[in-house]
């Protein structure tokens, strides 16, 4: 069978197999995607229908990851301006430091568009504020979007948990690629056991309000405000509970996210909202950072894709593009050392 006739088969279907699927769709290849939770389900361990989802350029970052973050958002801002009912919104963001940022920090600057410094600040307790133009992905409409992208393409879901990745290799046995987009996955699975992989519980409040403001503090505090203009609701966080996986809503952070963000933005958030919805779900923790590398394993290869903890919107695409790359040198090797 020639190369490319070959199915890939991705193990994870959240934003991450979802956006490596459709990428690798988009250049030719044949997809599968196995995964015991598909686009449109509602279940804890399934974090990317539980996401903010803000794009927002996180600080401390190497070249290589501020450049897939970049791709991230110049992808979900191309699917905003073809499709306005896919699932991405335009929103304003003002970010506020506790501490004066270096020019690094606002790395983001060459991303977001109208950019602009802040003379007034919401307390004046902050040291530095900044105002740009961004994109949230409202999860419940985006993954299904990403579905029917997918499928149009000719891609294929199969709803199967597996225990052993053995049980990919021999359910597939024509397939030469396989791609680990398992999320938290890698602690449990038996063949891979990442002893680094973690489940990071979060929990977040969702209030009825109306805003095209998004808002975050950077610094002591991890809050932010997270509109969904299409849905009529805001977002609250954050909150990291590492190695934590129950469903129960834990009230104490319900007031506590509510407070810090009508400390954040009292003219956004009330000390009393109207609230919508809870929010409780397994973030894919990883010690270090995600795992974004090439495996051989016999005759096959393992491309490893997760672990993206409270970023994977913002990796997505750039992690998709890369695991792309990733695989069109594995089709050079093959295909011209005869
Ligand atoms: C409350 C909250 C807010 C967040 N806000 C943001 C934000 O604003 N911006 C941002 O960028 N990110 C945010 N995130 C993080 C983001 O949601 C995650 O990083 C991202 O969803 C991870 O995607 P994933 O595809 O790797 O994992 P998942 O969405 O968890 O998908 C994993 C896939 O692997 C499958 N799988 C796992 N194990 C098996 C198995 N044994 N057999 C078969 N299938 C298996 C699952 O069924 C699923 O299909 C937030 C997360 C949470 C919880």
């Amino acid at each position: 069978m020639a190369f490319h006739d070959k199915d890939i088969i991705i193990l994870g279907a959240g934003i991450i197999g979802c956006t490596i699927a459709r990428t690798l769709l988009e250049k030719g290849f044949n997809v599968k995607l196995v995964a015991k939770h598909l686009p449109g389900d509602e279940d804890i361990w399934y974090a990317s229908n539980w996401a903010g989802a803000l794009w927002h350029g996180a600080r401390d970052l190497s070249a290589n990851y501020k450049y897939l973050q970049t791709v991230s958002y110049r992808r979900f801002m191309n699917d905003y301006k073809m499709d306005k009912t896919c699932g991405v919104c335009k929103v304003r963001v003002q970010e506020y430091f506790d501490e004066y940022p270096s020019d690094d920090d606002l790395w983001f600057r060459a991303v977001n568009s109208n950019y602009e410094e802040l003379e007034s600040h919401y307390s004046g307790n902050y040291a530095f504020g900044c105002e740009f133009d961004s994109v949230v992905i409202e999860p419940p409409r985006y993954l299904p979007f990403l579905k029917n992208q997918i499928e149009s393409l000719g891609g294929q879901f199969i709803r199967k948990e597996i225990k052993d990745i053995q049980e990919l290799y021999d359910e597939f046995g024509d397939s030469m690629i396989f791609v680990n987009a398992s999320g938290v996955g890698p602690k449990y699975i038996k063949g891979i056991f990442d002893p680094d992989s973690y489940p990071n519980r979060g929990q977040n409040v969702l209030i009825k309000t109306r805003t095209d403001y998004a808002v975050r503090r950077a610094g002591k505090e991890y809050t932010y405000i997270i509109p969904r203009p299409m849905s009529g609701v805001v977002v609250l966080g954050g909150v990291n509970q590492p190695d934590q996986t129950h469903s129960e809503v834990d009230e104490s952070i319900v007031k506590d996210e509510i407070r810090r963000a009508h400390e954040l933005a009292p003219d956004i958030v009330s000390e009393d909202p109207e609230i919508a919805g809870i929010i409780v779900a397994i973030r894919p923790g990883r010690k270090g950072t995600f795992r974004l590398e090439k495996q051989k394993v016999g005759h096959r290869y393992l491309v490893h894709a997760y672990g993206t903890n409270g970023k994977g919107y913002a990796y997505s695409y750039g992690i998709a593009h890369d695991v792309c790359s990733k695989i069109e040198e594995i089709e050079r090797d093959c295909c011209t050392s005869v």
